[in-house]
């Protein structure tokens, strides 16, 4: 899968509560990138990994998906080509409290009438050290194991990309260096694209490409070659 982000912007309000969150950003991005995006809050990061997700549609600019128009989509084609192609890892977990670990891990495949594949299921669990907890609801797991749950949920439907918005944002340093490993992990084995924001320059170093956001506006700073697969 070969992602072309070009010119997106994104402006919120008008008039003196005007903000241009994100400013011109174009972006390749090819199969197997390990892409981390550093910026301070308020620097427009979530704003671009929600456009490239998907997950909301800019002001100007365009993304196409192996030539695919996305923001073409209407807004049930868009959800359904998220489903199925893209992986999202948010900073709060995102689960929902009344589901279990193994419910809300299969959530997506659901959602699309699909039955999941418990092998698989039964390896990511494995991988993601959660086999035991498949049946707890998120507030009977810590933040590191929640973080985890949502992992598996991001990888269920086999996505060509993986989008993760601070991550380890609400985790302690060892719970979050874990999930990092695990990620990282899942990334040489896999080739799976990965798209990592972070305000932890550690984190940002692992990753092949690293940009920085500032004031909505993306640089790339670092280019190094690491074979995934
Ligand atoms: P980051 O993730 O880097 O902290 P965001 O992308 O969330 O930054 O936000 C970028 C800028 O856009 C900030 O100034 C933020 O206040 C503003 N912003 C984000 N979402 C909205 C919104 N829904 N309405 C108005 N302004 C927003
Ligand atoms: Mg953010």
């Amino acid at each position: 899968m070969h992602i072309e982000a070009k010119n997106l912007s994104k402006i919120y309000g008008s008039g003196e509560s005007r903000v241009v969150a994100l400013n011109q950003v174009s972006l390749e991005i090819a199969q197997g990138d390990f892409i981390s995006i550093m910026g301070p809050s308020g620097s427009g990061k979530s704003t671009l990994l929600h456009l490239l997700s998907g997950l909301d549609r800019p002001t100007s600019g365009s993304l196409t998906y192996d030539g695919k128009n996305i923001y073409g989509l209407d807004d049930k084609a868009l959800s359904a080509f998220r489903r199925r192609r893209i992986g999202f890892i948010f900073q709060q977990f995102n689960l929902l409290p009344v589901l279990t670990a193994k419910e809300n891990i299969i959530m997506p495949l659901l959602l699309d009438k699909k039955q999941p594949d418990e092998a698989y299921l039964a390896q990511l669990a494995k991988l993601l050290g959660i086999r035991e907890r498949l049946t707890h609801l998120p507030h009977e797991l810590s933040g590191g194991q929640q973080q985890r749950v949502a992992i598996a949920r991001a990888l269920i439907a086999k996505p060509d990309i993986v989008f993760a918005d601070e991550p380890t944002g609400n985790l302690d340093s060892r719970s979050g260096g874990e999930v990092m490993e695990l990620l990282r992990n899942i990334w040489m084995k896999t080739g799976r694209t990965l798209v990592v924001i972070t305000h932890d320059s550690r984190i940002a170093k692992m990753a092949e490409r690293q940009f920085v956001i500032v004031d909505g506006v993306l640089s790339e700073t670092e280019r190094t070659e690491v074979t995934a697969g």
